[in-house]
């Protein structure tokens, strides 16, 4: 069947509701406004309230709420109040850095609470309310198909979200609800800022410097851009890509 003058463009999005966790900045304040952008009524939540606030101020269509993502009681309400919807997308995550004989027990549950444990409840608590035919997608990362020094922790919790999206996507198909996991490769957003502002403070390496270190990882010498993450994701949320279930996409200019 030819595609010509069907919608194969994935920016009609009408009518449909999407939440996406980690709204305040970086990957999910960029998909959020592109999917408002594309029709849809988003939901974005995260812990700062000014910066949910001026992501929403962005777009008519977007609105939130100020939840973190490990509070099981708080995730469960929010999904209530919220009611049916056509879009999850569990992206909140957060990435800390230690040699793995220093990384503290509180260093490793902290990271598999905030990136493995809040995708659990997001996605759980999201599936309670999505419709048939609807769309789930987890921010993983190469970190989640790979290993990087000196991240053990949070490599674990992605590789964590890749098995369980792979789980969840084999339940959920009878329903044509599609769950992939995104793993971009380093992207420019706050997150990587402060992992750059890390290494100048451990190694008295300059900015340049340990920004150069993450591009040179990236075949492209460059980083990937949130928008790149965010093309994909809209991608998954079209029309034509019920058939893309259970992948782990990786975003990486061919890293992965
Ligand atoms: P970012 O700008 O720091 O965004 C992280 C988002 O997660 C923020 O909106 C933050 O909101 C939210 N968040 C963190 N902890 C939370 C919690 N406990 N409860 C609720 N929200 C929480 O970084 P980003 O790069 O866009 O990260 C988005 C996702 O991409 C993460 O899962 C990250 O692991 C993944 N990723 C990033 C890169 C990269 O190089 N940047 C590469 C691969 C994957 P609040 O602070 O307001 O709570």
């Amino acid at each position: 069947m030819s595609l010509l003058g069907k919608n194969v463009a994935a920016n009609n999005l009408a009518g449909k509701r999407a939440v996406i966790t980690g709204g305040s900045s970086g990957i999910g304040a960029d998909m959020a406004l592109a999917f408002a952008e594309a029709g849809a009524e988003v939901m974005i939540t995260g812990r700062r309230e000014p910066h949910l606030q001026k992501v929403a101020d962005q777009h008519n269509r977007v609105d939130f709420a100020v939840v973190d993502v490990t509070d099981e009681a708080a995730m469960v309400a929010l999904f209530e109040k919220i009611g049916r919807v056509d879009i999850v997308i569990a992206n909140a995550g957060a990435a800390e850095s230690a040699p793995f004989a220093k990384t503290s027990f509180e260093q490793w549950q902290r990271m598999l609470n905030v990136n493995l444990s809040g995708v659990f409840l997001t996605l759980r608590e999201g599936l309670k309310q999505l419709n048939d035919g609807g769309r789930m997608i987890a921010v993983a990362s190469t970190a989640g198909l790979k290993g990087y020094a000196y991240v053990g922790a949070y490599c674990a919790a992605k590789h964590g979200v890749v098995g369980l999206v792979r789980s969840l996507a084999a339940e959920t198909a009878t329903r044509n609800i599609t769950v992939n996991a995104l793993c971009p490769g380093f992207t420019d957003t706050p997150l990587l800022a402060a992992s750059v502002d890390n290494i100048v403070a451990k190694t008295g390496q300059s900015a340049e410097q340990a920004t150069s270190h993450f591009e040179s990882i990236n075949p492209t010498g460059r980083l990937v851009t949130p928008a790149e993450v965010t093309a994909t994701a809209l991608w998954l949320c079209g029309p034509n890509s019920g058939a893309i279930n259970g992948q782990a996409i990786s975003i990486s200019g061919g890293e992965v």
